[in-house]
C-alpha cells in the first residue's frame, strides 16, 4: 500500500481521534485545511498536498501508526463471554468535526462506545444523524448568543450509507403519528464499534418528516417525541433488518426508551402472552439514568403520546390506556403524562445513575415506581462515569506518562500503574504542568483571532490558570466566582499572585438564564481588573476541551447539588496533572480525598433535595465558600515556592490526583462496571 492508501484506510475508521499521533499525521498533509475543518483528515486528505508526502521520515510515521491500527483492530478481546450489546443514545460526543453532540452525555456515550471496541466487546452502537448537529455559537455586540446550524456533508467524512444484500441503501419503516417514515442509516466506524445513524433527511419522506433527524433537543414535544419514536424504534428495526439480534440492549438516558416498546411488540407478534413478552423484554434490557431534575426527564401530555403513536398503537395489540401506562408511575391516573425514564425502569432487568450520589438521587425520585420496597432497595444502582483518557489525553501529556507509566493507554485503568509517577521528581512534574500550560495560552491567542466575540487575552503563562468548560445550564452556575465583584477583582487583578479564567460553553438556544450568564462573563470580561483574564472562548468543542482540560492547573465546578449527574469534565484534567476545585456533587466526593483537589461547600448528607427553598442562601454560601478556598489554599498553594522556585504542596497535590485519579475515573474500568453488572447475565 502507498502512504496515500494507508492514509485513506486510517481516515475512515474513527480509531484516528483517540490516536494523537495518526492526528498529527494529517495536520502535517495540510494544516490550514486541516484546522479550518475542525481537524477532520479527509479535509486534509481532499486539499492538495505538500511534498510531505515524499519525505521518508513521513512514510515511516505514516507506517508505523497504519500497523499500530492493524495490530489494534487484529487482537483479541480482552474480556470474553459477553453478550452482544446494542447501545443506544441520542447524540455522540466523537470528534469535534461531527456536530453529534451537545454536552456530557454525548462525550459519555462516545467515550463508552470507544472503550467498548478498546475492549473487543461485541457491542453496535445506535443514534441520529443530526446533519444540522447541534448548533454553532456566535455573538452580536451585544455578547448574546447567536445560533446557525451548518449542514454535514456526508461525503467529507468517513460516513457510509448503510445498505442491503441487493446493494441498495437500505430503509426500515416507522410509524409516526398516523403516517409512515422511512429511516435510512449512516455508519460510522469506531474501531471495533459500529455506530449507525438514523436518518429521515432524504427524499423518500414528505418534506414534514425530513427534519426529524436534523437537529439535536430542537423543537417542542410534538417534534421531540417523533424524533423519539425514530430513535426507540427506528433504531431497532434498522438492526433487525441488518440481520442483527442483540442479546441485550442498553438505552443511555430516557430519549431511546421506545426501543423497549418495540421489542415489546416483537413478543407480542411472536404469540406471547403481554406478560410473558413483558418479563422477556425485561431480560434483554439494561437502563441509564442520569438527570436527578424530575421536570428533566423527556414527559409527553397523554394526548400527543397518543397522536403521535396512533400508527404504532394499529400493530401492535395494545390500547392506548395499556401504553400509557408503561410511563406512568400511577397507571391508573389518567392525568398523568408519560415519562419515557418510568418505561426505561419498567421494562428493564437493571438499572443505573452515573455515580454514587446520582444513584441515591435516582432512587429517591423514582421511589414511587417501587412502592413494595423500602428506599434503600429500589432498584437503581450506580456505576460511575469515566474518560476515555486515549480521547482527552494531549499529545504532549502521552510522552511524559509513556516515560513514567508502563505499557499504553490500553493498560491505563489498573490504578497500579499510576504509582509510577510517584518516582517523578518535583521539577519534571512543574516543568509538565507549565509547559501544557504554555501550550494552552497559545492555543487562547490563535483561537481568540477567529472569534466574533471580541477578546484581547493578556494571559500569563506563569500564572494560576483555571478552566470553566461546560455547557452553560443555569444549574452550573458558571458567573458564581463573580457574586461579590470587588472580592474577585482583587483576586485577579492581584499582582503578585494573580490568576486567570478560561471560560467556554454553549447555552441551549431556548435558554435564556444560560445566555445571559455568558452575556455578564463577557461584560466582566472587559472590565477594569478583569480584562485579559477573564476570557471567553466561543464555539465550545470537544477540541476547545481537549486544550482546556490538559492546560489549566485548576479545573472549577460549582453546580447546585445534586444536580450535576457525575460531571466528567474533572476527569479529563487529572492526567494533566490538574486540580479540582468542586462542589462535592457528581463524582467528586467519590474521587476527592482531601488532598487532591479542593472541595466547595459542604460534605453531602441526608436527603438531597432537587428543589430548595434556600436556594439562593445557598448559592452565597458556595460562593463564600468557593473564595475562601481560593484565597486560604488555592493561591497560596500554587505561588508558595521553595528555593527552587517550585511550589512543593501544589506539586505534592498533583502527585496525588495523578497517581490516584485516572484509573478509577477512565471509561475501561467503567464499562468494565457495566459488564460485570449489568451487561452479564445473572
Ligand atoms: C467532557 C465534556 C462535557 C462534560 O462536562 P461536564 O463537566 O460533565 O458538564 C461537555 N462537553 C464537552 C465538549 C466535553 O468534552
Amino acid at each position: 500500500m502507498t502512504t496515500l492508501d494507508k492514509l485513506e484506510t486510517l481516515s475512515t475508521n474513527l480509531w484516528w481521534t483517540w490516536n494523537s499521533e495518526a492526528r498529527a499525521l494529517y495536520r502535517r498533509l495540510s494544516p490550514g485545511v486541516y484546522q479550518a475543518s475542525d481537524n477532520n483528515p479527509r479535509a486534509a486528505l481532499a486539499a492538495p498536498k505538500d511534498e510531505v508526502l515524499d519525505d521518508p521520515d513521513f512514510q515511516d510515521e505514516v507506517d508505523r501508526v497504519y500497523d499500530e491500527f492493524r495490530t489494534y483492530m487484529e487482537r483479541d478481546p480482552e474480556v470474553e463471554d459477553v453478550p452482544e450489546t446494542a447501545y443506544f443514545c441520542m447524540e455522540y460526543g466523537l470528534h469535534e468535526s461531527l456536530s453529534l453532540y451537545s454536552g456530557g452525555l454525548g462525550v459519555l456515550a462516545g467515550d463508552h462506545a470507544k472503550a467498548a471496541s478498546d475492549l473487543g466487546l461485541p457491542f453496535t452502537a445506535v443514534g441520529l444523524f443530526l446533519r444540522e448537529g447541534y448548533f454553532e455559537q456566535s455573538f452580536n455586540a451585544n455578547g448574546w448568543q447567536q445560533s446557525t446550524y451548518p449542514v454535514l456533508d456526508p461525503a467529507k467524512h468517513p460516513l457510509s450509507l448503510v445498505t442491503g444484500r441487493d446493494g441498495d441503501p437500505l430503509t426500515v419503516e416507522v410509524p409516526v403519528g398516523h403516517d409512515t417514515v422511512h429511516v435510512r442509516a449512516w455508519k460510522l466506524n469506531l474501531g471495533h464499534t459500529d455506530l449507525y445513524l438514523l436518518d429521515t433527511d432524504f427524499d423518500a419522506n414528505v418534506e414534514d418528516h425530513r427534519p426529524l433527524t436534523r437537529r439535536l433537543y430542537q423543537g417542542g414535544d410534538h417534534e421531540r417525541i417523533r424524533q423519539e419514536i425514530v430513535l426507540g424504534i427506528g433504531g431497532l428495526r434498522l438492526l433487525r433488518a441488518l440481520g442483527e439480534e442483540p442479546e441485550l440492549f442498553h438505552s443511555n438516558e430516557g430519549h431511546c426508551a421506545f426501543l423497549m416498546m418495540e421489542l415489546l411488540r416483537e413478543q407480542l407478534e411472536k404469540g406471547l402472552s403481554l406478560s410473558d413478552a413483558e418479563e422477556t423484554v425485561t431480560e434483554h434490557c439494561v437502563f441509564t439514568t442520569h438527570t436527578p431534575v424530575p421536570a428533566g426527564h423527556d414527559h409527553f401530555a397523554p394526548d400527543l403520546f397518543a397522536e403521535a403513536m396512533a400508527g404504532f398503537e394499529d400493530e401492535i395489540d395494545l390500547s392506548t390506556h395499556q401504553l400509557l401506562s408503561y410511563g406512568r408511575v400511577d397507571p391508573s391516573d389518567d392525568e398523568e403524562e408519560f415519562t419515557m425514564t418510568a418505561l426505561g425502569l419498567k421494562l428493564s432487568r437493571a438499572a443505573n445513575g452515573v455515580s454514587k450520589l446520582n444513584g441515591h438521587v435516582a432512587r429517591q425520585q423514582w421511589t414511587d415506581l417501587y412502592p413494595d420496597r423500602p428506599l434503600d432497595e429500589v432498584p437503581i444502582g450506580a456505576i460511575t462515569n469515566g474518560v476515555h483518557l486515549p480521547t482527552w489525553t494531549a499529545g504532549p501529556a502521552r510522552d511524559f506518562l509513556d516515560q513514567h507509566l508502563d505499557g499504553d493507554f490500553t493498560e491505563r485503568h489498573n490504578p497500579d500503574i499510576w504509582t509510577g509517577l510517584d518516582d517523578a521528581s518535583d521539577e519534571e512534574l512543574w516543568r509538565y504542568r507549565s509547559s501544557l500550560r504554555q501550550r494552552l495560552i497559545d492555543f487562547i491567542e490563535g483561537h481568540v483571532h477567529t472569534q466574533s466575540l471580541p477578546m484581547q487575552p493578556d494571559l500569563d503563562p506563569e500564572a494560576l490558570t483555571i478552566g470553566f468548560a461546560r455547557r452553560f445550564a443555569t444549574y452550573k452556575r458558571a458567573p458564581l466566582i463573580f457574586t461579590d465583584l470587588e472580592r474577585a477583582r482583587a483576586l485577579f487583578a492581584n499582582e503578585d499572585r494573580p490568576i486567570q479564567l478560561i471560560y467556554a460553553g454553549k447555552a441551549h438556544p431556548a435558554d435564556q438564564g444560560g445566555k445571559r450568564f455568558i452575556q455578564r462573563i463577557y461584560e466582566i470580561s472587559q472590565m477594569e481588573g478583569f480584562e485579559g483574564k477573564v476570557i471567553f472562548l466561543e464555539g465550545y468543542s470537544m477540541e476547545i476541551g481537549r486544550m482546556l482540560v490538559s492546560g489549566c492547573d485548576v479545573w472549577l465546578n460549582n453546580p447546585r447539588r445534586p444536580l450535576e449527574a457525575s460531571g466528567t469534565s474533572g476527569q479529563k484534567i487529572a492526567a494533566h496533572g490538574g486540580l479540582n476545585l468542586s462542589v462535592l456533587d457528581g463524582w467528586w466526593p467519590e474521587g476527592y480525598n482531601g488532598h487532591n483537589g479542593w472541595a466547595i461547600g459542604p460534605e453531602p448528607t441526608g436527603e438531597l433535595k432537587v428543589d430548595r427553598p434556600d436556594q439562593e442562601e445557598r448559592d452565597r454560601e458556595d460562593a463564600l465558600s468557593l473564595y475562601h478556598q481560593l484565597e486560604e489554599n488555592v493561591i497560596p498553594a500554587f505561588y508558595n515556592r521553595n528555593d527552587e522556585g517550585l511550589p512543593p504542596e501544589w506539586i505534592d497535590m498533583m502527585r496525588d490526583a495523578m497517581t490516584g485519579l485516572p484509573a478509577p475515573f477512565s471509561a475501561k474500568r467503567m464499562v468494565l462496571d457495566y459488564v460485570e453488572d449489568m451487561y452479564r447475565p445473572e
